[in-house]
């Protein structure tokens, strides 16, 4: 890996952050807070939240084994995706390496940050090959996107050339786990004291069941961390969201059910969806949502929209012409669908 400070763009390197009143003053024994502008009454909503999410970060450092100082919260895992930009990547002079297919936000903030975003097209069964992503950079490539299990095919990725990048890309790798509590896979999370140029992706929006939170979590070494929480808005996760999702660590053993039971779900919903006439193939999946080739996926996208039952068409997407994506729902939602399918194919 090449040093931090020539990864960083120079300006970020430099930067000195805002402070905010409960930046300069931290501790508890403080109980008159006239530092803020706040209004002294309509409590607790009058009072800023916590910029850093000290007291969540403890819980979560418990139930992910991640000390404190190794994880950033941010507004979905989209603000960390966005920060990552801002953070390693001179705009129109930078680029980033990507698969192909893979989750859409890193291409729109590579758009909006105006860096050149390199695609790697993956092969047949959905796999990257390590060299031909690192073939693909060149000394402006700061980042590298990875995704696994990856949407919107499903699958995990090979854990054996993730690691090749880690170990022979000179610059980041981003692993995004959004899904990786529906894989038998093993997180990344346990390697990052290993690899100091790796931040790993998780979200409170999948299994979590919190995607009306927007609380996404970034794990990475204290450095990266400290660049993250540099640039980011002061108060990025507001006060409702922490406490909601300090309750929901609270209630994880729910998680652990839900996951449970749409694992089981999926593939009670994939061996249904496979015995469809109209249905070519049912990719493997380590997600609760999974891709399946159909005859003609836009017209039973439509048909199955006309029947208010919204899937995913995903048949523009590179490798996945004729496929859709379906979320894994409730035994009810599940056979709502299989319903509709099979009087499509009726007609
Ligand atoms: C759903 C999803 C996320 C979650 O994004 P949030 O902003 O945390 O809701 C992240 N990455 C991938 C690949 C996803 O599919």
């Amino acid at each position: 890996m090449k040093s931090l400070q020539e990864l960083v763009r120079p300006n970020i390197w430099r930067l000195k952050p805002y402070s905010s009143a409960r930046d300069e003053y931290s501790g508890h024994e403080a109980s008159v807070f006239l530092d803020a502008n706040e209004n002294p009454y309509n409590h607790p909503n009058n009072r800023y939240p916590d910029p850093l999410q000290l007291d969540l970060k403890k819980e979560l450092s418990r139930v992910k084994q991640v000390p404190i100082e190794n994880i950033f919260l941010g507004n979905g895992s989209d603000e960390a995706i966005d920060l990552t930009f801002r953070i390693f990547c001179e705009p129109r002079v930078d680029n980033v390496v990507a698969i192909d297919p893979t989750y859409g936000m890193y291409q729109v903030c590579a758009d909006v940050n105006d860096i050149a975003y390199r695609k790697v097209l993956l092969n047949e069964h959905f796999q990257f090959s390590a060299e031909q992503m690192l073939e693909a950079t060149d000394a402006h490539t700061k980042l590298m996107f990875l995704c696994s299990p990856n949407n919107p095919t499903g699958n995990n990725l090979n854990r054996g050339e993730i690691e090749k990048l880690l170990e022979h890309f000179e610059g980041i790798v981003v692993v995004d786990e959004a899904y990786i509590d529906f894989s038998d896979a093993r997180s990344f999370l346990l390697d990052l004291p290993k690899y100091p140029n790796l931040i790993v992706l998780q979200t409170f929006s999948k299994a979590w069941g919190c995607a009306a939170l927007r609380l996404g979590m970034a794990f990475a070494s204290r450095e990266i961390v400290s660049l993250f929480n540099k640039v980011k808005y002061p108060y990025n996760v507001n006060l409702l969201t922490q406490k909601q999702a300090s309750e929901m660590i609270f209630r994880y053993y729910e998680v652990e059910r839900w996951v449970k039971v749409l694992k089981e779900e999926r593939k009670w919903l994939e061996k249904q969806i496979a015995s469809l006439p109209d249905t070519v193939n049912v990719f493997p999946s380590d997600a609760n949502f999974f891709l399946v080739r159909m005859t003609d996926a836009p017209a039973i996208y439509k048909y199955l929209v006309e029947r208010g039952i919204i899937v995913r068409n995903r048949h523009s997407v590179s490798l996945c012409g004729n496929c859709l994506r379906i979320t894994v729902g409730t035994r009810i939602e599940n056979e709502q669908l299989l319903e509709a399918l099979s009087q499509y194919s009726k007609v």
